[in-house]
């Protein structure tokens, strides 16, 4: 049966003589034995590669981390350093980003529904953008105009409008977020991005300074976002504003078999698309999972292998849906192998889950791992950089596992594994 297609794993790894493989010149067995499992283990170069490469497709300034994918200081310090602004989707991501040292005037702030308190605290702080969401989020910042809040330089804060352009991607439903029914936005169809836009040029209390849209997430897809410029530079061009922001989405590789457009190939696309229509604005994006997912595997411990004769084998791991809830909440896919033997056949199909009490905890519903898989074997999972650690949970009180860079043979801990002790620290009964 199929062997691990090596182009999963993230661009510096590689096996070591006994067969046990090397992230950014790191054994998995030395990092599982430093840090214990689950861990999540990036390959900190990749990382760093997939910046450059997205900063020499758009140009620089021009692209967006959104940090929603994976945020830690390390990360955001990394994303900053490779010339990336941060796109922040609440004051908590706000809070990571400056407290790594990022300026507020390098970040973005996201949100369908920002308090005031978050809107407060971004516009006082001076972000680049607010991204203004809806006519009731214009009020808050009217009413923080009239209070007096301003920016570090004393003047309005500069807004970009969330525009719904009624372009649905061909992705799943609770991540697509481009079509006329979505919560986010200023619907284009309506006419309310019309009545936005007349709004914001009127006010004092913000000074508009372009349009943005996102069509969704793990878009594969190039003609999608195409059609996505198409229909925002006809609104765009007639306003002729300084920035369109044309959002994140860039679909990834997670299993055997899928091909995502490269960074590179989707710069082509959309800057070929904006110039071809006459788009004069400075054009923008803003990629998540383009950056970080392929960069990272999860590396579990098997804790139990049950055979269930003529049904099928459980496979249970140290972690679950706590630290990758994707499967559970997408029904999304996940290749799997044993460090120990990357290359070898993969003849036994099994439902590989966690340790959470639910039967609905599963990392992997059919998955392909070696025969000889036994107790006490790590096991991989790669492509689990995005939405992993960055929605992982305390669901039954399980520590959330620790995040290694690995570059240069050097394991670096940027965030360590929560305590029996962290699970307390809020509990003030
Ligand atoms: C989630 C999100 C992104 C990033 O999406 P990816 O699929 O991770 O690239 C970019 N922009 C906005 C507004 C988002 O909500």
């Amino acid at each position: 049966m199929a062997v691990l297609d090596r182009r999963l794993l993230s661009d510096n790894t590689d096996v070591a003589d006994d067969g046990m493989l090397t992230v950014g010149g790191c054994r998995i067995d030395d990092v599982a034995a430093e840090f214990g499992t689950p861990v999540f283990v990036y390959d900190e170069t990749h990382l760093r590669d997939r910046c450059r490469e997205a900063v020499g497709a758009f140009g620089y300034g021009r692209v967006i981390y959104a940090t929603k994918a994976f945020l830690c200081r390390a990360m955001a310090r990394l994303a900053y350093d490779e010339g990336l602004l941060l796109d922040v989707a609440s004051g908590g991501e706000l809070h990571v980003a400056m407290a790594a040292g990022v300026p507020a005037s390098a970040c973005t702030l996201h949100g369908n529904n920002k308090s005031l308190d978050e809107l407060r605290t971004a516009i006082s702080a001076g972000v680049k953008h607010v991204i203004v969401d809806s006519f009731d989020e214009m009020d808050r910042i009217d009413a923080l105009a009239r209070d007096g809040v301003v920016g570090p330089d004393g003047s309005a804060p500069d807004v970009v409008l969330r525009i719904t352009p009624g372009v649905s991607a061909y992705t799943h439903e609770f991540i697509s977020t481009g079509q006329d029914d979505s919560k986010f936005g200023f619907n284009l169809g309506n006419g309310d991005a019309t009545r936005a836009v007349d709004r914001a040029r009127r006010a004092t209390s913000m000074e508009l300074v372009g349009v943005h849209c996102h069509i969704g997430s793990n878009v594969f897809e190039a003609s999608s976002f195409a059609k996505a410029a198409e229909v925002m530079a006809d609104f765009a061009i007639p306003l002729d504003l300084p920035e369109l922001v044309l959002g994140g989405g860039l679909g990834v590789a997670y299993v055997e078999g899928e091909e995502a457009p490269t960074m590179t190939q989707w710069g082509n696309v959309l800057l070929d698309a904006c110039e071809a229509l006459g788009v004069r604005s400075k054009v923008s994006v803003e990629p998540g999972r383009a950056i970080a997912a392929a960069a990272a595997m999860t590396v579990y411990t098997v804790g139990t292998v049950k055979d269930i004769p003529g049904v099928r084998t459980y496979v249970s791991v140290d972690g679950g849906m706590s630290d990758n809830p994707r499967p559970v909440l997408y029904g999304s896919g996940y290749e799997s192998f044993l460090p120990r033997a990357v290359d070898d056949p993969r003849e036994l199909t099994a439902r590989l889950v966690g340790k959470h009490c639910e039967s609905g905890d599963v990392l992997s519903f059919s998955a392909q791992i070696p025969a000889d898989t036994a107790v006490g074997d790590l096991l991989a999972m790669p492509v689990t950089g995005a939405y992993g650690q960055s929605m992982g949970s305390n669901y039954n009180k399980i520590t959330r596992p620790p995040v290694v860079f690995c570059a240069d043979g050097d394991a670096r801990l940027v965030v360590r594994r929560e305590t029996l002790d962290d699970l307390l620290a809020t509990d003030v009964g």
